[in-house]
């Protein structure tokens, strides 16, 4: 025999049931079969909405009536021939009556309880399993509609009743050994008492009823058709890029399911396991996948996890006080008080201390477990030994489980650590002794995220993925969504690395995309985008919750400088090209870096000097690796250096200042490199960045520009700049006429820093500096006499663009 069950939406209407038909002709060319049917898809909802709005007086209950007549009128006109259908028609005209005479009563009385609830609801899989079997008679699939009522015996513990075992397998022998029919329809989910007053196993119940059913008759197979091809890694309406799991072994099913897997109904797996009948879970809607196979020894995958599933609407119960210490008895009694009113516990997890013991249970039973429960410790509560139960709401579950966990360390090291990094907070932990489930308690709005995070961390060898939110699309910005969008391949098969842009955004517009903007078009995305307002762009990065976030700020805006650290306390990486922060004030610098440090999330700004030039990594590298940074000597400005590279008193100071703001080299404000300020800021991070607290009014400016270029506006600069064009010529010739360069220098040596003009010669390491590049060199404990120096092009859009780009891409390797 075998024993096949079809869910809601297998036998949702007309069309799915001919598939599920067709499959059953298939089966049977093998072997007996029993078939259990669930109700139509959602009439199980519609069913108890009606009996709620009767027992709340209100008249909603016939149109929701009205509902589900109609559909069950038009599946059975959709499958039967006309001439076969009266009696079928006449026999859901019935129920629906049945059904609308309780709901009245209901509504008279506004009162529902929960054995009139069951009576209701059974309608459901009683009217869909009449109408298959009708359909598939009509059809040549001779069946006996057998009534699940009259095989499954139950306590009367209605809307989820415990089966009588002993009870119900002996009906059920009685039944099929006197029985040689072919093919049995029997409708899922509804049972009856030791009175034959109709109750339910539960939500989710007929898959249940198939396996109390296989169990019965010793059947070879329970297969359980549904709607996605097998049990997943993970939910796959939460996780993208779910696997199917082809092999599972009854435990590591059962834990999945337990914990919020919905593909299997938890109690199923047990009468069906002691057995040693396999379960296999297929596609009513791709029969040919293989979809998966519950059994004792599952065959191994290589991944020691199987599978991560989640519950969501949990509380915590917290049982505390210094009276609980060493003194017997105490959670006997918390289990007790629960176990009195029905109350579930999912999750429990104690203390060595044992001052507390908290469990999680389902948030609907929260208000009378708190009953329960002070009512059991009320002397304790009053003499002071206990505090009374602490409940917290909003929360969740996540677990992970897999046989073959036991074998293997660093499983929780991993899974804690990627919820870590990703700013999940962990309220609670729980692993049994089995080490098939390590599960935790966390925020109700961390799952998504959460279950993301780990199943890209167990799973995901295909890739990670980073989710990033740009501010600032100019310049450099544009150059570097051009830039991911032509990497987007080899970032895929190389680092295998996926970067999303969930979210960019300039000072006018912003624009979101959960499923990432096409790089291609993003220019009328953002147009088409909303008026940009940066607390609500923060709101929404926060909000959304994704793993892997990552802020790129492109920008050189100061207001934006003052929220990484709202970004980076949600454990969100941020990329800056902006160098305001890191050169603002010490205590800020320090409070982002420490931020960083204390949420895992990475904070990078390697651009800040040098534009793409490796300054800040060489440095990091040199300071971990217990080297000590005694000198810096630089030429840090891209503009300066091009400026004064190219002016000979041809074509006018202002001029040359002028093309090296066209060509892109200049701040947006051109006067910040012309005065000195940019190059202070450069400075002023490397030496922060090895070790000194330095604020900006420490550093000395020896300023060349004539006080008056720096009074006003930008137009005023370049006015004032050829105003005095004799001066500049000045110091050219100075220069000139020595046979020397002129070069900005930046140094830092003794906690000191300076910047200023200086006459080069050509024996100088900074003489060889050519258009727009930097230098710096690093006089170190290793690197005493010769320096290590860094040198390239020290700005323009496309290597600053490529330094971000780097600093995201790092960002996925904390
Ligand atoms: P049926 O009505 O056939 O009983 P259910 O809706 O009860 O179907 O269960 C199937 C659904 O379970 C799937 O559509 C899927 O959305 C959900 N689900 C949750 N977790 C998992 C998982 N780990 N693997 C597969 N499906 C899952
Ligand atoms: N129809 C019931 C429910 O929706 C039982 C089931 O489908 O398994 O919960
Ligand atoms: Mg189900």
């Amino acid at each position: 025999m075998q024993v096949l069950k079809f869910g809601g939406t297998s036998v949702a209407n007309a069309e799915n049931i001919r598939k599920v038909s067709a499959i059953i002709q298939e089966v049977i060319k093998k072997d007996r079969a029993i078939i259990v049917v669930s109700a139509f898809g959602g009439v199980t909802d519609l069913l108890l909405q009606s009996g709620e709005l009767a027992s709340h007086m209100d008249e909603g209950y016939k149109e929701k009536l009205r509902i589900i007549e109609k559909r069950h009128l038009e599946t059975v006109k959709g499958l039967l021939p006309v001439v076969q259908q009266s009696s079928v028609l006449s026999w859901v005209k019935k129920s629906c009556n049945e059904i609308e005479d309780i709901c009245n009563g209901i509504f008279l009385l506004g009162e529902l309880s929960a054995r009139t609830r069951d009576r209701i609801v059974s309608y459901g899989e009683l009217m869909s399993s009449q109408i298959i079997s009708a359909y598939m008679n009509s059809a040549g699939l001779v069946n006996t509609w057998k009534d699940a009522r009259e095989l499954i015996v139950t306590d009367s513990n209605f809307g989820g009743a415990a089966v009588d075992f002993i009870a119900t397998n002996k009906k059920i022998n009685q039944y099929f050994s006197g029985n040689n029919n072919l093919l049995y329809i029997v409708p899922g989910f509804v049972a009856s008492d030791g009175n034959g007053t109709t109750t339910t196993l539960g939500r989710g119940g007929s898959d249940y009823t198939g396996a109390i059913l296989a169990a019965g008759v010793y059947a070879d197979v329970l297969e359980i058709w549904t709607d996605v091809s097998g049990m997943m890694t993970a939910d796959p309406r939460l996780v993208s890029n779910v696997r199917q799991i082809p092999h599972i072994s009854y435990q590591e099913a059962m834990e999945l399911s337990h914990f919020g897997a919905k593909v299997i109904y938890p109690p199923t797996i047990q009468p069906v396991m002691t057995k040693k009948i396999p379960v296999w879970i297929k596609n009513t809607f791709a029969p040919g996948d293989y979809g998966t196979m519950i059994e004792s020894d599952a065959k191994e995958n290589g991944n020691i996890i199987r599978g991560i599933s989640s519950i969501n609407k949990i509380v915590l119960l917290s049982l505390e006080g210094s009276g609980m210490v060493g003194i017997p008895g105490f959670s006997k009694r918390l289990f007790e008080a629960l176990a009195s009113e029905k109350i579930n516990v999912i999750i429990i997890t104690q203390s060595s201390s044992e001052h507390s013991i908290c469990v999680g249970i389902e948030e609907n039973a929260s208000v009378k477990a708190k009953e329960v429960v002070d009512k059991a410790f009320a002397y304790e509560i009053e003499t002071g030994r206990v505090d009374p139960l602490i409940v917290e709401k909003n929360l969740a579950i996540v677990a992970l489980v897999g046989d073959h966990m036991k074998s293997h360390t660093g499983v929780s090291g991993k899974m804690f650590g990627s919820l870590g990094r990703n700013g999940v907070n962990i309220r609670a932990i729980a692993q049994g002794s089995s080490e098939r489930n390590i599960s935790a308690v966390i925020a109700s709005e961390d799952v998504k995220k959460a279950i993301n995070v780990l199943h890209e961390e167990f799973f995901e060898t295909t890739y990670k993925q980073i989710n990033l939110f740009i501010a600032g699309v100019g310049n450099v910005g544009s150059r570097l969504l051009a830039q991911l969008e032509q990497q987007k391949d080899y970032l895929q098969h190389h680092l295998r690395l996926q970067v999303r842009v969930i979210a960019m955004a300039n000072s006018r517009k912003m624009v979101f995309n959960d499923d990432g903007i096409d790089l291609k078009t993003w220019k009328q995305s953002l147009e088409n985008g909303d008026q940009m307002n940066l607390q609500r762009f923060l709101g929404i990065i926060h909000s959304k919750n994704l793993r892997n976030s990552v802020f790129a700020d492109v920008t050189a805006n100061n207001t934006l400088a003052e929220c990484y650290d709202q970004l980076l306390q949600k454990a969100i990486s941020v990329v800056a090209c902006n160098k305001v922060a890191c050169s603002s004030s010490y205590d800020y610098y320090k409070k982002l870096k420490d931020l960083s440090r204390e949420y895992n999330a990475p904070f990078l700004f390697e651009t800040n000097v040098g534009a793409g030039l490796p300054v800040i990594g060489t440095l990091n590298d040199l300071l971990r690796s217990g080297d000590k940074v005694n000198r810096i000597e630089a030429v840090l400005s891209g503009t300066l250096n091009f400026v004064f590279n190219n002016y000979n008193g041809e074509k006018s100071f202002a001029e040359i200042v002028r093309q090296a703001q066209d060509e892109g080299y200049t701040e947006p404000d051109p006067r910040l490199d012309l005065s000195g300020t940019d190059v202070m800021r450069k400075i002023m991070i490397l030496a922060r960045e090895s070790g000194e607290h330095l604020e900006m009014d420490q550093i000395e400016n020896r300023s060349f520009m004539p006080a008056s270029c720096m009074e006003g506006d930008v137009a005023n600069f370049y006015k004032e700049m050829a105003r005095h064009e004799a001066h500049f010529k000045n110091i050219y010739n100075g220069a000139a006429s020595a046979n020397m360069k002129l070069k900005f220098v930046a140094k830092y040596e003794n906690g000191k820093a300076s910047v200023g003009l200086q006459h080069i010669d050509s024996k100088n390491d900074l003489y060889h500096l050519y258009g727009k590049d930097n230098v710096v060199l690093f006089y170190t404990d290793r690197y005493t006499e010769q320096p290590l120096v860094v040198k390239g092009a020290g700005a323009g859009a496309e290597v600053t663009a490529s330094g971000v780009f780097a600093d995201i891409v790092r960002t996925a390797s904390v």
